[in-house]
């Protein structure tokens, strides 16, 4: 089967200035045509530092993918050392640089001498074309290997790997290169749970993360997000995509309504598909997230058809002029409490005329908080047509960050778990 490895050049990536995400949504892509990733890793920009990666690289696997160092400054150095990794001079390409050119002409720039570097391209490789930039990519295929390299610009990344290099690797022996055999293909599957906690999950699950187990199972946590990466390796893609299917339906029996979704599917996807299957509509009144939740479900396209209304009503002044709350109730409770997160709830669901609203009430921190009241002490309430749902949650001396997405997520939860099915 064949494998591949992924190098990322650039000082920045080794100086906490840019978290390597190139890397990780190659890993992602190779993974959708069956490619396992067997090294990766972060270089700066030298030549000596690329031509080591690139020998290491190529004992290890058959593809190597490259990405930074094309630009047209000093220190953008890729071209050059595969020039020198394959022991090849760099030949210069009219037809490139006229490209760039017209790529300056289209935004209205003049294309200084600079630029002209990028026009060549080491003896015996050919250009990845690059629609977004003015730098092309290199492709080169021989002795068995294929090496891609191309821009550190993501956006540029993705578009020229998912044209040009994408449809390649997808050939069931790639594409002429001696050597590769049709080996095991690899399925990946993702359920997304949330409502308790990586261990609680683990523990459901029996022995179902034995490592030597197939399908194997991963599991990930990201802001209250328990996801299950189901992989699934056998001899075709049908027996591969039961083996997961089998899973998965076992995994929904054990885990019930902690499942809220599969693969790339958000929470606010979720809901609001609930939402218009329902013909339900939806409005938020929200203080301490500050307009996150209404964010996330605006987030989602379509999401006119069920999203009416939202608040941010940070001030007592605002929870009472917008959203009818009872002063009283503030001053005996505190705005910090059920009973005005209920209220508030109650309030913009009467106020928008929505089906459903949710609201906020708490304390992001790191000030404000007491020993009654302490800071992640939050309020999510649902407001229906036959009542009203409220939850509190003690989430801990967090930073504001953590507070404020860990509570939108629970609050999208909260709304799904009162939809129903
Ligand atoms: P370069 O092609 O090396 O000139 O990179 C251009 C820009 O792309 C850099 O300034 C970074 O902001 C970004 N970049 C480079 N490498 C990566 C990477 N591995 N992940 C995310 N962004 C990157
Ligand atoms: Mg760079």
């Amino acid at each position: 089967m064949a494998n591949a490895a992924i190098i990322s050049v650039g000082n920045e990536l080794l100086n906490g200035n840019t978290v390597d995400t190139n890397s990780n949504w190659l890993q992602n892509r190779l993974l959708t045509v069956s490619i396992p990733v067997v090294f990766s890793c972060a270089i700066t920009d030298a030549i000596e530092e690329i031509k080591n990666a690139i020998q290491y690289a190529s004992g290890k696997a058959d593809i190597i993918l490259i990405t930074g160092g094309l630009g047209p400054t000093d220190d953008d150095l890729t071209r050059q050392a595969i020039a020198e990794f394959l022991g090849v001079k760099l030949e210069y390409h009219s037809e490139i640089e006229d490209k760039i050119k017209k790529f300056f002409i289209a935004i209205n720039r003049p294309m200084v001498e600079k630029n002209k570097i990028q026009a060549f391209l080491p003896a015996g490789t050919s250009e990845i074309e690059n629609d977004l930039g003015t730098a092309p990519g290199i492709f080169y295929e021989g002795n068995k290997k294929i090496i891609a390299s191309f821009p550190g610009v993501p956006s540029e990344m993705k578009q020229m790997f998912d044209k040009s290099i994408l449809p390649r690797l997808k050939k069931p022996a790639l594409s002429g290169v001696e050597g590769f055999s049709q080996g095991d293909v690899i399925i990946t599957r993702k359920i997304r749970c949330i409502g308790a906690g990586e261990s609680a999950i683990a523990e459901m699950m029996g022995d179902m993360m034995n490592r030597q187990r197939n399908p194997l199972i991963n599991c990930t946590v990201d802001h209250g997000i328990i996801t299950l990466h189901i992989i699934a390796r056998a001899k075709d893609k049908r027996t591969a995509e039961t083996m997961a299917a089998k899973d998965i339906e076992r995994l929904c029996g054990i885990l019930g309504r902690l499942v809220y979704g599969f693969d790339e599917q958000t929470l606010a996807k979720v809901v609001g598909q609930k939402l218009l299957e329902k013909k339900n509509t939806l409005a938020i009144a929200e203080s301490c997230t500050g307009g996150l939740i209404a964010k996330m479900i605006t987030d989602v396209p379509g999401s006119s058809g069920y999203f009416t209304y939202g608040w941010v009503t940070y001030s007592n002044e605002a929870k009472i002029s917008e959203l009818g709350v009872e002063k009283g109730l503030i001053d005996r409770f505190g705005a910090v409490s059920s009973e005005v997160a209920a209220a508030m709830a109650e309030g913009a669901r009467k106020k928008s005329g929505a089906d459903f609203a949710i609201s906020i009430t708490g304390i992001a921190g790191p000030e404000g908080g007491s020993e009654q009241k302490p800071v992640g002490l939050v309020y999510i309430s649902i407001a229906f047509k036959d009542g009203v749902n409220t939850e509190k949650m003690l989430l801990g001396p967090r930073d504001r960050d953590f507070i404020r997405l860990r509570t939108s997520q629970h609050a999208l939860n909260l709304l799904r778990l009162n939809l129903g099915d």
